[in-house]
């Protein structure tokens, strides 16, 4: 068996030895003579699976008991409406900041049911930064305010976050979900699509304050209630059940093996630093995103020369380093560095580029 340094956006790679677990775990899990797959999602050993899910992740990301954790399905995209729905209930009002295309689409969504205001924008420059805000802009009475932590595309990263006062602050952290230690508690909000760092595709992760559940806009579908999911403990109807299992490995992974979200967080920093550092020495490859806005999970990079970025996509793929081309609207490569890419993967990726740059410069 050869495995390959997969540099997918996402769906992503998991830990091998999380893959190891689930497949030793595949037939018969811990003697119940079923797999995951097959178990009834209201039987005693999967409600045993899914409460230890949510503990880890709430020992894990240290999430204050004023929070509850939903388990829902739809991807961050559903979130895009689901967030309005449910909070832009007061004034009606929300702020968001666009530093890139989820961002936008995020933004784009909640005008449909309220008045959403721009805040600060990248657009001009690509999204290659995170745009400043002028706090004077900020709106007191908006019922809240979004933003994408980390643009996956774009490579970019909220290194600091708005200071909004009593609204609650909003954010999309699919890609940098248990990358590094947050502070939750300056959130009112915080979803993620499970794909990039968590488990398979099909699990949503909402993080929210209590107090921000409540009434939602009339004719809010019940699937999209937070309530009615916070109610039965995101049993509503059928959760996820495989990749809420996957995600329980992960954060055992995390919490056993990792040693921690600090710890993960140091690793994921050094790992990105090898990255950049190689880039800003580099005499043929160039990084995409400012500095001082660079993600630690996904970097954007560019030779110049699109036709040179074809080549070394190539050259990249044959020697098992896959999925490094960019994203349509940057161009260029792409690495997504996420949790499971071990240190090795990127220390192998950059001597391979240092060999392309010696052949091609
Ligand atoms: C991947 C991604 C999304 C889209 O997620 P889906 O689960 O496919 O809807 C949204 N926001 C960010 C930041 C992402 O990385």
């Amino acid at each position: 068996m050869k495995r390959v340094y997969n540099f997918s956006a996402g769906p992503s790679m998991l830990p091998e030895t999380v893959l190891e677990k689930a497949a030793a775990e595949m037939l018969d899990y811990e003697g119940s003579g079923q797999s995951v797959m097959e178990m009834s999602h209201r039987s005693k050993v999967y409600d045993a699976i899914i409460k230890d899910a949510e503990k880890l992740l709430r020992e894990v990301m240290q999430i204050p008991d004023n929070y509850k954790v939903l388990f829902m399905q739809g991807g961050a995209s559903s979130q895009f409406a689901m967030i309005p729905m449910n909070l832009m209930t007061k004034s009606g009002k929300a702020d968001y900041i666009l530093s890139g295309q989820f961002s936008t689409k995020a933004y784009q969504e909640a005008c449909k049911y309220g008045d959403c205001k721009v805040i600060a924008t990248s657009k001009p420059d690509n999204f290659s930064h995170i745009p400043t805000w002028d706090k004077n802009e900020f709106r007191a009475d908006a019922d809240y305010f979004h933003i994408c932590m980390n643009n996956t595309i774009y490579g970019t990263l909220f290194h600091e976050l708005p200071d909004t006062g009593d609204v609650p602050l909003v954010a999309d952290i699919s890609s940098c979900i248990l990358s590094q230690p947050i502070d939750v508690s300056k959130f009112g909000l915080l979803y993620a699509g499970a794909q990039k760092n968590v488990a398979p595709a099909g699990l949503t992760i909402v993080i929210i304050r209590e107090d921000l559940i409540g009434e939602p806009l009339d004719k809010t579908p019940s699937m999209f209630n937070y309530k009615i999911i916070a109610d039965n403990d995101s049993m509503y109807n059928t959760p996820p059940c495989y990749p809420i299992y996957i995600c329980k490995l992960v954060l055992e992974w995390i919490q056993n093996e990792i040693g921690g979200l600090a710890k993960m967080g140091e690793r994921n920093i050094k790992k990105a630093n090898v990255l950049y550092d190689f880039l800003d020495n580099s005499k043929l490859f160039k990084g995409c995103a400012e500095k001082g806005s660079r993600s630690i999970m996904n970097a954007t990079f560019v030779t110049g020369d699109a036709d040179l970025d074809a080549k070394f996509v190539k050259a990249a793929t044959d020697a098992g380093f896959v999925n490094l081309k960019g994203h349509r609207s940057v161009g260029g490569m792409r690495a997504s560095i996420y949790n499971a890419m071990p240190p090795e993967g990127i220390d192998k990726l950059v001597a391979l580029m240092k060999q392309f740059e010696e052949e091609n410069i």
